[in-house]
């Protein structure tokens, strides 16, 4: 698969939130009255579709005032340099993952995937649990979910749809591929984050959103929710995904502990 085949057009989850990133890696754009936030940036070979849907739905790349991401792997990083030289974003990570992002450690997830890490930047906030940060019209609450990173963050927002004010919510890291122990031992990163990992899912699993933001596009069932939409009913309005994709997700951790 080639990085253009990962292309996706950009979804409206709601009047404020769009999905503009690709098929492998999120992107959220949040438009606030303090200009536009990114949410993720996805792989860095993916970072000109971030551009050109932002061209699509009509939105200046120069409106781009703040970055937030979720954890700092390479495909939730990738475009965020490029960008800040571009715009001069703010940028806001888990104190946890600040050393990957600035590249003090191996822990980008690049050496997995066979590439060099060429995007570290220095992030401008560093975020700790239970921060809220007001930007614009919109209200970001954060929690550390440690885990599939040390600094991975859930993150829950308001915006609005039709003028009805709704939350939107990101479990910030899933995916087991950190905790096996092979991964543990090559970076000497503690086995304790796998209980961690646990422990995130339970603090955050009644939080049901109104608007479920995949961590990966499928984690919220992206493309069945995309089916249904039809003009009428908006599909993303619904939350139903958020216990249903972190049940899977402690039955698989479960699983491969018990393994391991
Ligand atoms: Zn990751």
């Amino acid at each position: 698969m080639k990085y253009w085949d990962y292309y996706l057009e950009p979804t409206k989850y709601t009047d404020d939130c769009y999905h503009i990133g690709s098929k492998s890696a999120p992107c959220w754009l949040i438009k606030s009255t303090d200009g536009l936030i990114l949410l993720d940036t996805g792989l860095p070979q993916t970072a000109y579709q971030i551009m050109l849907n932002l061209k699509l739905l009509g939105c200046d790349y120069r409106d781009i005032k703040h970055i937030i991401h979720s954890h700092g792997h390479i495909d939730h990083i990738g475009g965020t340099s490029a960008l800040v030289q571009l715009t001069g974003a703010k940028t806001y990570i888990g104190r946890g993952d600040a050393d990957t992002v600035k590249g003090l450690n191996q822990l980008q997830w690049t050496n997995e995937f066979g590439m060099p890490f060429e995007e570290a930047f220095e992030p401008d906030v560093l975020i700790q649990n239970g921060d809220e940060i007001v930007i614009g019209d919109k209200k970001f609450t954060f929690y550390e979910t440690p885990g599939h990173t040390q600094g991975t963050l859930t993150i829950f927002f308001n915006v609005t749809e039709k003028g009805k004010k709704l939350i939107a919510g990101m479990f910030g890291g899933a995916g087991l591929n950190t905790m096996s122990k092979s991964y543990l031992d090559k970076y000497n990163l503690p086995y304790s984050l796998r209980e961690d990992f646990l422990n995130s899912i339970d603090r955050i699993y009644n939080m049901i959103p109104d608007v479920h933001l995949g961590n990966h596009p499928e984690n919220s069932n992206h493309f069945q929710k995309l089916a249904k939409a039809n003009g009428e009913n908006n599909p993303f309005i619904d939350g139903s995904t958020w216990q249903s994709f972190l049940d899977t997700q402690k039955a698989n951790a479960i699983e491969l502990f018990r393994k391991e």
